[in-house]
């Protein structure tokens, strides 16, 4: 893995202050030459790394974590926004049924697939219907019946006089079942090649435009390394897709084809097969597949916790000055920020238990306002942000000039920061809350 390679220059980075140029590009011929190893295609490699130095060289000195710890942070974010950052959900119909489609080669793990599929989907409440359009192999349709019938789905199959030997009739005499019958979601099963070939793509076209299909997924086996990228590519050209489904994940440690297949084709990995038995598939996780491509679980958790730790000691610094009255204006834009990294303070809020009661309030935090005393803060001196005190009236004038705001703003965000710095003291010492009781005021 990754962690293989990187784990010796880590090591030399640990001591180190800073990252320096020459560091970073140790660091990144590591990951190269691990990354070609996983059968990761070049351009993508290529890509990746560019990536990472830039950011490497353009961190800041992080104060909670050391260089070593930095770099693997950027290295795992960087996997993980290469591998699509959130988890896709699938795509369900407005007016059910939903329309899955299943293309890729034969053995790339399709009919298994919808075994898994019916079953995952029948945890979900949903009411799936499995239609078998592989005609070309003889054993295909007892296949999907056997797999349809271990999760508990019903398989439409070609019956003489309906549709035998034509998959894309199958295929619209299938949905139209699901419709009559009231299966929310139909699972199509197509056939496969060896390799790519023509009219296997024409067929595919032809059964993509007769059921019209919500989500196309190309199922492709995680084993064939840098084959997928060229396999992948074939699809997107000749059916097209909207999803890929990574199969044998179990018998490839290394995941350079989902590295590859979702940076080449640019389409969404949904679905992550680990083996034979139906239970063996999960909704695809990009932060996981990341963590295990890097190898280092016991690194990214450390690094988690430092961050934690680093924030809680800054959050119980500036509550002792909050309880003392000693805050200052630069503490108060500095948590500020803090917060609005955290994403939009509304969202933020909602997510505190009895937040329900406080929707009007919410409702009415303008992230404008935010911009406007976060404008106001930045435009004063340091020795004003230390000592509200000292802006006069002519301070106000300039600082109102400097933010772009009226200087009644600024004089509204002081009074506001006295009676909160007031009002905060004034709880900490009926708290008992460190440093309570006093006051600058
Ligand atoms: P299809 O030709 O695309 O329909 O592929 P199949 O569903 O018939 O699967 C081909 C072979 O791969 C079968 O032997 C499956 O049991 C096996 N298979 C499918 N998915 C997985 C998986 O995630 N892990 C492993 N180890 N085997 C799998
Ligand atoms: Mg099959």
């Amino acid at each position: 893995t990754l962690s293989d390679r990187l784990t010796s220059v880590l090591q030399n980075l640990r001591g180190k202050g800073r990252l320096s140029d020459a560091d970073i590009d140790a660091t990144a011929r590591e990951i190269r030459v691990a990354l070609l190893e996983a059968d990761v295609a070049l351009p993508v490699v290529r890509a990746f790394i560019a990536k990472v130095k830039e950011r490497a060289k353009g961190a800041e000195v992080s104060q909670a974590l050391n260089p070593a710890q930095q770099v693997v942070k950027i290295v795992n974010e960087e996997l993980v926004a290469i591998l699509g950052g959130e988890t896709r959900r699938l795509n369900l119909a407005k007016n059910p049924p939903t329309v899955v489609m299943l293309a890729g080669l034969q053995g790339a793990g399709k009919t298994t697939l919808a075994g898994k599929l019916a079953r995952w989907l029948r945890a979900q409440g949903h009411t799936p219907l499995l239609v078998a359009c592989d005609l070309q192999r003889p054993n295909a349709v007892t296949q999907l019946q056997v797999v349809g019938e271990r999760a508990g789905v019903p398989v439409f199959a070609p019956e003489p006089g309906n549709g035998v030997g034509d998959p894309v009739a199958v295929a619209r005499l299938g949905v139209a079942e699901a419709r009559r019958a009231q299966h929310d979601v139909v699972v199509v099963d197509t056939a496969g090649r060896l390799g790519v070939d023509e009219e296997m793509m024409r067929q595919a076209v032809d059964i993509r435009a007769a059921v019209q299909p919500d989500e196309v997924l190309f199922v492709v086996d995680a084993m064939i390394g840098q084959d997928a990228v060229n396999t992948a590519t074939a699809f997107r050209d000749g059916v097209g897709f909207t999803g890929v489904v990574l199969t044998k994940l179990d018998g490839d440690a290394r995941g350079g084809a989902a590295l590859s297949v979702r940076e080449v084709t640019g389409q969404p990995i949904l679905f992550a097969s680990n083996g034979e038995k139906l239970e063996d598939f999960d909704v695809f996780h990009p932060d996981r597949m990341a963590s295990r491509i890097l190898g280092m679980g016991d690194m990214l958790t450390l690094i988690e916790q430092a961050e934690q730790a680093f924030d809680a000691e800054q959050a119980e610094a500036a509550a002792v000055k909050l309880g003392s009255g000693q805050l200052t204006l630069e503490d108060f834009l500095e948590q500020m920020l803090a917060l609005r990294r955290m994403g939009p303070i509304a969202n933020l809020l909602g997510m505190l238990p009895g937040a329900n009661q406080m929707k009007d309030q919410l409702a009415n935090l303008d992230e404008k306002h935010l911009d406007r005393v976060q404008a106001i803060i930045r435009g004063m001196t340091p020795a004003e942000r230390e000592d509200p005190k000292i802006i006069n009236a002519s301070r106000r004038l300039r600082i109102a000039n400097g933010s772009g705001v009226r200087v009644s703003d600024v004089n509204d965000l002081v009074n506001r920061f006295f009676e909160a710095r007031k009002m905060m003291s004034q709880m900490a010492g009926r708290f008992g809350l460190p440093g309570g009781g006093g006051g600058k005021n």
